[in-house]
């Protein structure tokens, strides 16, 4: 038996979460998917920019557990110099740059705000499937086979909107052109862990206080390490996440258990960590042109920040789009959802460049750092998403 469906969204993290917010909220019936039970742990750092809180329709207050003006970016100078040593920028704000919550809490909280969504006169139903087991496309609508402890059920809907991560199913169903050309070779690679506060020194091994936010690129190439402080852990991890020109799966297999629990021990002295999880980072978005009735948003379209590894904001942007999009009443859906989408793939096409440029030398980064524009700007781009063609401008100017 089929069931017919108004909107129909797979996948129930930030990207899905905020589309569903404002189908609801416009009185539209969404029926949500999702193949865990809420709340759920998904491997993720959480550092919420002040671009990302602005994204949101709603305050997450409630789960935030600190609040960060400052960042420190490491560095490890060349180590063939006489006296290797880690260099070091302190970049302080009035402003907060990034908020910091646990991602499962977060979520859930999310979730609850969307649900609430719902009283506005549309409707979400949440549903937990345990797999998607096909997807057909015909020029009117979509069919959906779902697996759920009930069986098979087919689902119909006009538009499905793809919101199910980097390890969804949605992205690799979507054949041909639909797919993001280069998602999924381009994706990155990250892992966690989380240490409590009540063992650690004042002064950590690494050089920093147990509640500074570190962002640390001598670990690895491509990307880098960091400490991100919560109200009672550290959450330390390693993520690669540069496209390499052929070298992003080589970077990719550097991040790895060993190297994690040699980071800990580096920055934190800690010799074991409980709980190691990773994911990939769906990447290539800038390239992904949404086609025929199912949107992609958040990591299924590859949308996470080339340069940064941030992608929550990305999710929320995107899902909005779509949601947008289909409220529009557009006969063509998804060329406006891409016209919606320009503005971010734009700014991510530009952290692509940059992601390029920064990686394959960070020390030449690190030296335009030294210039007090320079630290402002790059700042502003990470907590506010300046537009790109200001930090491009301020580069060009910087290196002639
Ligand atoms: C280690 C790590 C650290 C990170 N740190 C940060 C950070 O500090 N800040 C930041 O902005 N970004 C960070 N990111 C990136 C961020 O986690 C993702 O970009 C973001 O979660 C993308 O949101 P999404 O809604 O697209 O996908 P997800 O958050 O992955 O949500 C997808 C949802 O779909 C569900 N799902 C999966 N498959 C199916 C299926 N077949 N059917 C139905 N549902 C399905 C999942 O259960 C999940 O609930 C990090 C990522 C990693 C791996």
């Amino acid at each position: 038996m089929t069931h017919e469906v108004d909107i129909l969204i797979a996948g129930a993290g930030p990207a899905g979460c905020a589309a569903a917010y404002d189908l609801a909220h416009a009185g539209r019936h969404v029926l949500l998917l999702d193949k865990r039970n809420f709340p759920r742990h998904k491997p993720c750092a959480c550092g919420l920019t002040r671009k990302t809180l602005k994204a949101l329709r709603y305050s997450v207050d409630p789960v935030v557990e600190r609040v960060c003006h400052e960042i420190v970016l490491q560095q490890a100078t060349d180590p063939n110099s006489p006296r290797p040593r880690n260099s070091e920028v302190r970049v302080k704000t009035r402003n907060p740059i990034c908020a910091m919550a646990v991602r499962e809490r977060f979520d859930n909280f999310c979730l609850q705000q969307t649900l609430l969504a719902a009283r506005q006169g549309g409707s979400i139903e949440l549903r937990k499937i345990d797999r998607i087991a096909a997807l057909r496309e015909s020029p009117d609508s979509i069919e959906f086979d779902i697996i759920t402890s009930r069986g098979l059920e087919t689902l119909r809907a006009p538009i499905l909107i793809g919101a199910d991560g980097s390890n969804g199913q949605t992205r690799r169903l979507c054949h041909g052109a639909q797919r993001p050309p280069s998602a999924q070779d381009d994706d990155g690679f990250a892992l966690e862990a989380t240490v409590p506060y009540t063992p650690l020194p004042a002064t950590l091994p690494g050089g920093t206080a147990p509640h500074d936010l570190v962002f640390d690129f001598a670990p690895l190439p491509g990307g880098y390490g960091w400490l991100f402080p919560k109200a009672d852990h550290i959450n330390i991890g390693v993520g690669a996440f540069a496209p390499a020109a052929g070298a992003s799966h080589a970077q990719i297999k550097q991040v790895t258990r060993a190297l994690l629990l040699d980071y800990a021990q580096q920055k934190l002295g800690v010799t074991t960590l409980a709980h190691i999880t990773g994911q990939q980072l769906g990447m290539g978005g800038h390239n992904y042109i949404p086609r025929g009735r199912v949107l992609l948003v958040g990591d299924a379209a590859g949308l996470v920040d080339p340069l940064t590894g941030e992608g929550i904001h990305s999710a929320i942007v995107s899902g909005q789009a779509a949601a947008a999009a289909i409220l529009s009443n557009s006969t063509n859906i998804a060329a406006t959802y891409a016209r919606k989408l320009t503005p971010l793939q734009e700014t991510l096409a530009f952290s692509h460049r940059a992601a390029r440029a920064f990686y394959a030398q960070p020390e030449r980064g690190f030296k335009a750092m030294r210039f007090r524009v320079m630290r402002s700007l790059i700042l502003k781009t990470y907590a506010d998403g300046l537009p790109h063609t200001r930090l491009l401008t301020a580069l060009a100017k910087l290196t002639t």
